[in-house]
């Protein structure tokens, strides 16, 4: 369903304003032709407590962070809808720490700041031309997507093969727990990406630095270990105390040089730790949006972590549905969109998100997410899974006896027939 201008005008609205009455007449209304409330009666009373709210009773004499209440609309004049308290799953990479030191950057949003979200971390790195994160490894496996520009990763596979890649923006990479890796940026601008970890707890300011081990290992272990003597390892005092984590280096040459020089002693590996998300077809797509899947169906190595890039249209809408088998982390790319997140126990609420903001829904509870604004809402939904599952209100509905579903919606024939009967993923916008 197209917001309507008076909706999106109004929800910009001050309490007291014509407007807001009008508004929740609206919101309403809507709810009362989408007949979704449960029953006749507990829709006249939803709609009766709605209107018995004066524009007295929703002003607001402050104080009050009017920054905060535009961008989140949904939040302060919530829908008529909406209900009780809902654990909060919004964040946002904006509000994030960022670490910045001589080579690119670093954020992170974990499980510190953002407690409902127990199964996934995050962090957005950007590295300049030449750029280092330094090789390292820790205990998550890593799933990330290149945002901007393009990067040179290093590795080597549990049979002691190497990897080397150049990736693009839209090409997704995985590495799994333990295995050590590098990340360099690119020219002529570097490049800014998205990690994802399978572990709510994870720290990008505790992973298995190669400098910080080296340099709080006994000096002569370390030289009997490479069969020199300790005066070869005085370069090693020029690490700073707590190892490099990111530093400025020249940009590296052409691949080709590399892989020479990597493989002499090892043929190069024949895994694939890397993926084009954008390079393929999506897996659903019509004029309201598509979906690209990619999980360990399609990208063998991602075995923790699958994963849906959704594009959802002006007007459109990412339409009602769970998952059954795990929690979904969301990543916001562009655009702007709302989700409600329908709790049990009427339950119900609804929140505004933006690029770099961070959603969070738990496993099977279901929701929505509307395009909201007037260009593309793109995000990522993220699982903690070697498969993607959801299932489709619509195709659910469309799999039962019709009477059985006429008896708790008390819809018209009509509108079941309109009602589409496969999980399209997207639905709504210009075609709806
Ligand atoms: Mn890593
Ligand atoms: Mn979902």
């Amino acid at each position: 369903m197209q917001k309507s201008p008076e909706t999106t005008v109004a929800s910009h609205a001050e309490p007291g304003d014509a407007s807001l009455s009008r508004r929740m007449l609206i919101g309403a209304g809507a709810a009362a032709t989408v007949g979704l409330a449960a029953t006749a009666a507990h829709a006249q009373s939803l709609q009766t407590t709605t209107l018995g709210k004066s524009n007295a009773s929703a002003a607001d004499l402050g104080p009050r962070n009017k920054a905060l209440e535009a961008l989140n609309p949904d939040a302060y004049m919530a829908p008529p809808t909406d209900h009780g308290t809902v654990q909060q799953f919004w964040q946002s990479f904006s509000q994030a720490h960022r670490r910045i030191q001589d080579g690119g950057w670093a954020r992170q949003v974990n499980v510190k700041d953002f407690p409902i979200s127990t199964e996934i971390a995050s962090v957005n790195m950007k590295l300049n031309a030449g750029g280092v994160r330094e090789l390292h490894w820790h205990e998550a496996d890593e799933w990330s997507l290149m945002l901007a520009g393009s990067a040179r990763l290093t590795a080597i596979d549990y049979d002691g093969h190497p990897y080397v890649k150049d990736v693009k923006a839209g090409d997704l990479w995985y590495f799994p727990q333990g295995i050590p890796h590098s990340i360099q940026g690119l020219g002529p601008d570097g490049c800014e990406f998205l990690l994802v970890f399978d572990q709510g707890k994870f720290s990008e300011d505790d992973t298995t630095l190669l400098t910080d081990w080296l340099i709080h290992t006994p000096p002569e272990v370390v030289g009997k270990n490479f069969g020199v003597g300790q005066n070869a390892l005085d370069p090693l005092k020029a690490i700073p105390p707590e190892g490099r984590y990111i530093f400025q280096a020249p940009v590296p040459p052409a691949i080709g040089d590399d892989i020479a020089a990597m493989t002499q002693a090892s043929p190069a590996t024949s895994t694939a730790f890397d993926f084009a998300l954008l390079d393929m077809k999506p897996t659903k797509e019509d004029a309201s949006g598509s979906i690209r899947i990619v999980d360990s169906r399609t990208f063998k190595i991602s075995k923790n972590i699958a994963a849906a890039y959704v594009v959802v249209k002006p007007g459109a809408l990412r339409e009602l549905h769970w998952h059954t088998n795990v929690a979904e982390w969301q990543y916001y790319i562009s655009g702007q969109g709302r989700m409600t997140l329908f709790a049990n126990k009427s339950d119900s609420r609804t929140i505004d998100f933006r690029a770099s903001d961070v959603g969070y829904v738990p496993v099977t509870l279901p929701h929505y997410i509307e395009n909201t604004g007037d260009e593309d809402l793109i995000y990522l939904e993220m699982f903690k899974s070697a498969t993607y599952d959801d299932i489709s209100l619509n195709n659910w509905l469309a799999g039962l006896p019709p009477e059985l579903v006429q008896q708790h919606l008390g819809l018209t024939k009509e509108t079941m027939a309109a009602i589409p009967k496969t999980n399209l993923g997207v639905v709504g916008g210009k075609k709806g």
